[in-house]
């Protein structure tokens, strides 16, 4: 008997399954939280700066809303295939349920290599996805956000389009817009500050200096990258960081505003994305510092790991090797179900992705209220509310966690699904 594949969409399964057996959920609504309400899948086709046409697939999955619209990012990568973008919706709606604002889950996807694109091909991708999905779009219906390879400007064509199409005016059908066209302060920090707090809170607790703390980040982009420099902020001392050309580490720690400010400066750009490495070290002109590869990486000595790139990266086969105490998921899925638990026996903390990355959503969350009410929130009430909802989150959490014997995981599926479950059963979608 061959053994069955593992993919995003089976692993998150696993987990759910094993989770379904532990809450009280009838036949009915198990079923109804194995698999998405809807999958919309169309080929997109644009016109390329060469005259020639190109055509690309892309996904719209509308995994639950009983809680609210349906909301998540959309990811353009090559590798974004129905089943990736199935299991991103499927967390979302654990996600928007754990941190408890009014929403369900989706997601999207283009399976594109937008380093490959234009900045007029990658409109005519974003404005071809909007007009593909229209139908299945919109305030209070599914809202859109941004993910892997996807940018404030993208969120602004679409919303463009959204409202071409349907001659509206809505704000509120997509997030992590430009504060130039109905962003909202802090969502560009958001996912990592929410991952922060909990740290934060982590740290406080058990009395620890952040200075003795040695993190290390996979991916230096929008999660990755701001929370390097929130933790650098906070006196941690930062030993390595990444990106998909490779990582740089250094034990005495390494300085990420300097990375940044030279990703910024010095990074060629192909279309709209930067080609400068971290691991460029030449042109960094970095004393001390060593080169080292994605793996490797993920075994250094450190006392505090975040994952903030793909998924699937701890897996059964570096898990025994992975040294940190704690795991802060900022990447969606980077943990294998076979990881979490060598990991769980080696008694590493995992803060899971749909606790420590839901800052994101949470802040979109403001920003479709924003949308909504017209109101503009300042940066001091974003950052609050913020911090009051991951804390809120995480403390239940840590509550379920502790009082039913469940890892973080578990836990914060429990208090997810248990959320979900009590809206189906509000609104009579079950028996
Ligand atoms: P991004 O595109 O801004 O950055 C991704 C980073 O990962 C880049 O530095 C890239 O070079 C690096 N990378 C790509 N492939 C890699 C590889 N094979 N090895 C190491 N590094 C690699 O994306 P982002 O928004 O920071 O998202 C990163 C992760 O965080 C994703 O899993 C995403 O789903 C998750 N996430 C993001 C948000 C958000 O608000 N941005 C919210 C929730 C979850």
């Amino acid at each position: 008997m061959t053994a069955k594949k593992s993919t995003p969409y089976t692993r998150f399964k696993t987990i759910l399954e094993e989770v379904l057996t532990k809450i009280e959920v009838s036949p009915a609504e198990r079923k109804m939280l194995n698999e998405p309400q809807a999958i919309h899948r169309e080929e997109i086709t644009i016109k390329k700066d060469d005259g020639k046409k190109a055509t690309f697939p892309a996904f719209r999955v509308q995994f639950n809303n009983a809680r609210g619209p349906y909301k998540g990012g959309i990811r353009y990568h090559q590798d974004a295939d129905l089943d990736e973008v199935k299991a991103l919706a499927a967390l979302m709606a654990i996600k928007t349920a754990v941190v408890d604002i009014p929403f369900g889950g989706g997601k999207g996807g283009v399976q594109c290599n937008p380093k490959d694109l234009s900045k007029r091909e990658l409109q005519e991708v974003s404005r071809a996805y909007v007009r593909a999905f229209a139908k299945h779009l919109g305030p209070d219906i599914d809202c859109p956000a941004p993910d892997v390879n996807t940018t404030p400007d993208i969120m602004a064509w679409m919303r463009d389009e959204y409202e071409k199409i349907t001659n509206t005016y809505a704000p509120a059908m997509i997030t992590g817009k430009p504060l130039a066209y109905g962003g909202s302060l802090g969502r560009d920090t958001a996912t990592a500050r929410g991952g922060f707090f909990i740290l934060q809170e982590l740290v406080e607790r058990d009395a620890l200096d952040p200075s003795e703390l040695r993190v290390v980040i996979q991916g230096f982009g929008n999660a990755g990258g701001h929370m390097a420099e929130l933790l650098h902020g906070a006196g941690y001392t930062i030993v390595a960081v990444s990106d998909s050309h490779g990582g740089i580490y250094n034990a005495e720690g390494l300085d990420p505003v300097r990375i940044e400010k030279y990703k910024r400066k010095n990074g060629t750009v192909a279309g709209e994305y930067c080609t400068g490495s971290v691991c460029d070290l030449e042109r960094m002109k970095m004393d001390g510092v060593k080169r080292i590869t994605n793996e490797e990486l993920l075994e250094l000595p450190c006392d505090i790991l975040i994952p903030a790139a793909l998924d699937n990266v701890i897996t059964a086969d570096n898990a025994k090797n992975i040294r940190a105490k704690l795991i802060l998921e900022l990447a969606n899925g980077p943990t294998t179900p076979e990881a979490d638990a060598i990991l769980a026996k080696k008694k590493v903390k995992v803060i899971p992705d749909v606790l420590a990355n839901a800052g994101g959503v949470t802040v979109s969350y403001f920003e479709w209220v924003q949308g909504r009410s017209g109101e503009q929130w300042t940066a001091e009430r974003i950052d609050h509310d913020l911090k009051r909802v991951m804390l809120a989150a995480f403390r239940d959490v840590r509550r379920t966690a502790y009082r039913e014997k469940m890892t973080y995981r578990e836990a914060a599926f429990a208090v997810g699904l248990r959320r979900i479950v009590a809206a189906m059963r509000a609104r009579g979608w079950v028996n």
